[in-house]
């Protein structure tokens, strides 16, 4: 697949610098966006010293871009660029130009492009719209908006249909979802990807850059983090942190993923051939019964933070087990005949049981909603349900929140009133950012030993990546890039 490195700058002698720039990295083609240009310009002829195969595309509003001209503005425009040495010219498929391309512009290479700002069709129209810039152009080029996991299944089963003629195509989703087509784009055997000069100069919503296109090849690692909302999420950063620091041509998305859209999203990684991805709140108990196979961890939490696809079969892991057995491992906290106080019944208080129980500790449970601590207890014989007025007067060693309160969108609360706290206890927050939530910072103000969220996070991605890739990554690598977007 070939990498079109596309250019939008504000002034000629910007968009001439980016594109020296852009073919110092040796892309196959350059997009120089001259419809960015203010003024336009009048003189193209400084192109013709940037020896990469150009692409010259003037975009009307309608479709994105900010050409306001007339027809006959566009077409001398685009005949200027192909004696400037452009060699390749877009134009957008409901264009009266199009008709006129085979006299007005002879030599040139021809895309023919649809772009929808809005939505993205079902996969029948696209393969419809593919066929109709098929027919006006050498290149056929759609772009949607994707606004859904199923827009993106629609953009790439059209591809992969599609891509069974032998016409030259780009199919692209747009927005943050369609980074996954984005990635894909070898996979889904288009023509070539458009990337970005470098990060934040994007041309485009959800764009790549150069470097990482280039890295990422034919055959990428996939993976990425389904849930919903996933703007606390700072896997993206770990993830990719480490695909970088070990080489590998990997990448980690957030998949903004809702409820009604989890089938969709298994069907969409198989058909993308994705490595796994990663579960976040609210599909971790949910996905169990959708997957193949669980491990251990996943069987005995009944709950999945991360999922393995080899050869199809999509396997359910509990990492976050590991996660919070190193975080006591590391504080070298041994809680064999210890009593603990877990807060919450979701998830993470799934993992953070299965390992007291494990480590053989006496473990108490207090939820919000006594049916939910219930039922977990089912699970772990030996495991206490208390009520909170009860949690708040006994001496504990340990106490573990696993609650999503402190956590940055949450309320800024503790689950529990400070009288809890004591000299010496081990406090451990699950929550990773803020590193230090009111819960915490109450316990280290009654003289408690705290730990934050941020270890078993970083363990737990680690677990994660080397279940994807057999590699593993460097620990400072990952806390690193999650001390840096945590802030
Ligand atoms: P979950 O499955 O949705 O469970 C959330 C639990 O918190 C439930 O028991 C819920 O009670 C309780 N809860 C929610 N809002 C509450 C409130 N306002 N007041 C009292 N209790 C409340 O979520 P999860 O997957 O277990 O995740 C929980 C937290 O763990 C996350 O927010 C995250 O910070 C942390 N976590 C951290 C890591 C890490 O690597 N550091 C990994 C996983 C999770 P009900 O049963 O009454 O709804």
């Amino acid at each position: 697949m070939r990498i079109c490195i596309s250019i939008a700058e504000k002034t000629l002698d910007e968009a001439l610098a980016a594109s020296r720039r852009a073919a110092e990295k040796s892309p196959d083609l350059i997009e120089v966006r001259i419809d960015y240009i203010h003024p336009l310009p009048d003189d193209l002829m400084k192109f013709k010293e940037i020896a990469v195969p150009k692409i010259a595309t003037l975009r009307p509003p309608s479709q994105g871009g900010e050409f306001i001209g007339s027809d006959r503005e566009k077409s001398i425009l685009l005949r200027k660029a192909l004696r400037a040495g452009f060699k390749v010219i877009d134009i957008e498929s409901d264009s009266p130009l199009l008709s006129r391309a085979p006299n007005e512009f002879r030599d040139a290479e021809l895309i023919c492009s649809s772009h929808d700002l809005h939505l993205t069709p079902e996969t029948s129209r696209i393969i419809e719209i593919l066929i109709e810039n098929a027919a006006k152009g050498d290149v056929s080029k759609a772009a949607f908006k994707v606004n859904s996991i199923h827009d993106v299944l629609s953009i790439v089963e059209a591809a992969m249909i599609f891509s069974s003629t032998d016409n030259e195509f780009v199919l692209i989703g747009m927005g943050e979802l369609g980074g996954l087509t984005r990635a894909c784009a070898g996979r889904m055997k288009c023509s070539f990807a458009y990337a970005s000069l470098e990060p934040g100069k994007e041309t485009a919503p959800g764009q790549l850059d150069f470097d990482t296109v280039k890295r990422l090849g034919d055959s990428p690692i996939i993976t990425g983090i389904i849930g919903f909302p996933l703007g606390h999420s700072v896997s993206p950063q770990m993830h990719n942190a480490a695909f970088l620091s070990l080489d590998i041509p990997g990448l980690y998305l957030p998949i903004p993923t809702r409820d009604e859209e989890l089938e969709g999203l298994l069907d969409l990684s198989l058909e993308l051939n994705m490595m796994g991805f990663n579960v976040t709140i609210p599909h971790k108990e949910k996905i169990v019964p959708l997957l193949d196979k669980l491990d251990d961890t996943a069987s005995k939490t009944k709950a999945v933070n991360t999922v393995v696809i080899l050869e199809g079969e999509m396997t359910g892991m509990n990492t976050d087990v590991y996660g919070v057995a190193k975080t006591f491992e590391k504080a070298e906290m041994r809680v064999k005949g210890k009593r603990v106080l877990v807060i919450g019944a979701g998830g993470a208080a799934r993992a953070c049981i299965y390992f007291l129980t494990s480590a053989g500790a006496r473990t108490s449970l207090v939820n919000r909603t006594r049916f939910r601590a219930d039922v977990l207890a089912d699970d772990f014989p030996g495991v206490q349900v208390i009520e909170k007025d009860d949690a708040e007067r006994l001496p504990f060693d340990v106490i573990v929140n696993c609650t999503p309160l402190g956590m940055r969108g949450f309320p800024d609360e503790s689950p529990i009133s400070n009288q809890v706290f004591r000299e010496g206890q081990f406090v451990f927050d699950t929550v990773y950012n803020p590193r230090i939530t009111r819960f915490l910072a109450d316990a280290q103000g009654r003289g408690a030993v705290i730990q934050s969220g941020q270890e078993m996070l970083v363990q737990q991605a680690i677990k994660a990546f080397e279940a994807w890739t057999g590699k593993s990554p460097s620990y400072e690598v990952m806390s690193e890039a999650a001390r840096g977007a945590i802030g």
